[in-house]
């Protein structure tokens, strides 16, 4: 089987452990625990195109204060930029990270993950997606699982 390697980069407590967590657990907790270093899990997930192993990276630290060693970037096939719908200023720095991102992985397939869905209501997220720089690909909530499981699958298609 296909085994590909996916990080989950954004602010500090956006969502990325919890995403996580989630995807590879079907498990949420409302503690905040501050990532140190690095967790890695796999999950196999079913497409259309056949199975694909993901290799899930929870990494500690923002992605253009260089605070993230650059050896976990190698062999990477996709990145889940995850900005949280409840706090905008986690969206400011997107286009230069994305333009960092593009720079350093080429060939790397990035969604951004809007989260935290279960916290704004249809209208809220209406208003955001107006006054954001550039609007999400997905909109998740860790907590109640929505939409995790089907991001994870549409991005191990688009490294297909
Ligand atoms: P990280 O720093 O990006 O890894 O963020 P965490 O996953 O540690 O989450 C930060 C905080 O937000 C924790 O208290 C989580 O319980 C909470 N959280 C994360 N995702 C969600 C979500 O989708 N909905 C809600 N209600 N809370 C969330
Ligand atoms: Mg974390």
């Amino acid at each position: 089987m296909r085994s590909k390697k996916i990080i989950l980069t954004g602010s500090f407590g956006v969502g990325k452990t919890s995403l996580f967590n989630q995807f590879i657990y079907q498990e949420f907790s409302d503690k905040y625990l501050t990532t140190i270093g690095a967790k890695v899990n796999s999950k196999t997930v079913v497409t259309e195109k056949g199975d694909v192993a993901l290799l899930v990276w929870d990494i500690a630290g923002e992605i253009t204060q260089h605070k993230v060693p650059e050896a976990y970037f190698l062999g990477t096939s996709g990145i889940v930029y995850v900005v949280d719908l409840t706090r905008p200023h986690t969206f400011t720095a997107v286009n230069s990270d994305m333009a960092f991102l593009k720079k350093i992985l080429p060939d790397t397939a990035i969604v951004i993950v809007g989260n935290k869905k279960d916290l704004v209501s249809d209208e809220q997220l209406v208003e955001l997606a107006q006054k954001m720089p550039i609007v999400w690909d997905y909109i998740t909530s860790a907590k109640t699982g929505e939409n995790v499981e089907k991001m994870f699958t549409h991005l191990a298609l688009r490294i297909f």
